[in-house]
């Protein structure tokens, strides 16, 4: 049964007073996908930010704790270092603020006299945090290649082709884009530039209900789920009302008919973590563990949200474990270094992984201890490495959809 919302800030799901269980984290287990080792010069023309310019430290260089930690004093209040919730443990020690992207987006903003600010996240995350932050400051991702896949799923092109196809259908008037925060700042300045808004998991139902009051129909950026949970769970729409657009496919694989009588544009990305928690492995848990409470991210899938008990964003996850009664159960569908965290700070509940097989997001784990020495140490050097920047025209507009996103009654 599905009774969450979808994560209002202050938002509690009703806790289950089960019998005390004690917390015993099993790791999943590993999968030949999720185990790949990423940026080790394999394939150094295609794998950005493999090759850093000076020495990557060994991973298995004992010092590296000692060196972040020399590197970060050194450069004092002069770098500000933020840390998205799935980074690894090694990383997040390190990390001034934790949070989800826009909870970082707005610390960064909120750090003006920090000439540095060191994102360990994914890049439309370091892109979020240049517009929002004043010119003279610095945003700098360690690894480059730490992209998103979801993100990298909408490329500015394809959106303007298929925006295209809508003004020589003469809907572009009825529409209003919205773009998810995992989006690239070139997205983002496409929604400005239409109207449109930016939205975050936590506040996706003010995002279209602001919509829809603009217009008729939502153009859904990138993420298929977020869109069709949102219209369906939150809003009363039929799954009738949305229609997929899919950038591989002669005008989207829709036809003039469809895309007139849509209420939901949906553009066909997805994330590739949240992707692959299936009904299977909400009905395998609630087999294993009489009694679990199933929590999943609303980028999960249609049915998988459906099945599950709460959902919500990774804000409201983390609240909705802190706040869980000592004993109960729970399975939780989203990114493993966050679950397997709350795991090991909650040992008086019962969290585990809502699926058996590791998902880790590959691209959040390329941001590691390595990384983040070399970055710092570059940074103490005088030197400024793999600086984020976005041009200032779609700075301008992304900013505009930003602003709009802070504007939502
Ligand atoms: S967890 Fe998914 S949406 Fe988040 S950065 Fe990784 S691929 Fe992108």
């Amino acid at each position: 049964m599905w009774q969450a919302t979808f994560s209002e800030a202050d938002d509690r799901p009703a806790l289950c007073d089960d019998d005390f269980v004690t917390s015993t984290w099993i790791e999943p287990a590993s999968t030949a996908t999720a185990l790949l080792l990423l940026g080790r010069g394999t394939d150094p023309a295609s794998e950005r930010g493999v090759d850093c310019p000076g020495d990557l430290p060994a991973p298995s260089d004992p010092d590296l704790v000692a060196r972040a930690t020399a590197a970060k004093a050194a450069l004092g209040d002069r770098v500000f270092v933020l840390g998205h919730h799935y980074q690894r443990d090694e990383v997040i020690q390190f990390a001034d603020v934790t949070g989800d992207s826009f909870k970082l987006a707005q610390q960064a903003a909120a750090r003006p006299d920090a000439e540095f600010i060191l994102f360990c996240g994914v890049h439309f995350m370091a892109e979020s945090a240049d517009i929002l932050t004043t010119p003279d400051q610095k945003v700098i991702l360690p690894d480059l290649a730490a992209g998103c896949s979801m993100a990298d799923m909408a490329v500015l092109g394809q959106v303007e082709t298929a925006w295209e196809r809508f003004e020589d259908l003469g809907i572009t008037g009825e529409i209003v884009p919205v773009t998810y925060m995992n989006s690239s700042a070139d997205i983002k300045g496409f929604v400005g530039r239409n109207k449109g808004v930016v939205c975050t998991s936590s506040n996706a139902k003010r995002a279209l209900d602001w919509s829809f009051e603009q217009g008729s129909k939502v153009f859904f950026l990138p993420d298929q789920h977020l869109g069709r949970n949102t219209a369906v769970l939150e809003m009363g729409f039929d799954l009738d009302d949305c229609v997929l657009y899919d950038p591989h496919k002669p005008g989207g694989g829709l036809t003039d008919d469809q895309l007139r009588n849509a209420r939901m544009i949906l553009w066909r990305g997805h994330c590739s973590v949240h992707g692959r928690f299936t009904l299977e492995s909400v009905r395998e848990v609630r087999e294993r563990v009489p009694g679990v409470n199933v929590l999943v991210h609303p980028e999960c899938r249609h049915e998988v949200v459906r099945a599950a008990d709460y959902v919500g964003s990774t804000e409201y996850i983390i609240k909705a474990l802190d706040a869980a009664e000592p004993g109960s159960s729970w399975a939780v569908g989203t990114e493993l270094n966050l679950v397997r965290r709350m795991a090991l700070a909650h040992p008086d509940k019962q969290i585990m992984f809502l699926d058996r097989a590791v998902c880790y997001c590959s691209t959040m784990n390329r941001i590691d201890l390595p990384h983040l020495v070399w970055a710092l140490e570059e940074l103490v050097a005088g030197r400024v490495p793999n600086q984020i920047t976005v041009d200032p025209d779609t700075a301008h507009h992304a900013r505009v959809a930003l602003d709009q996103m802070l504007a939502l009654p």
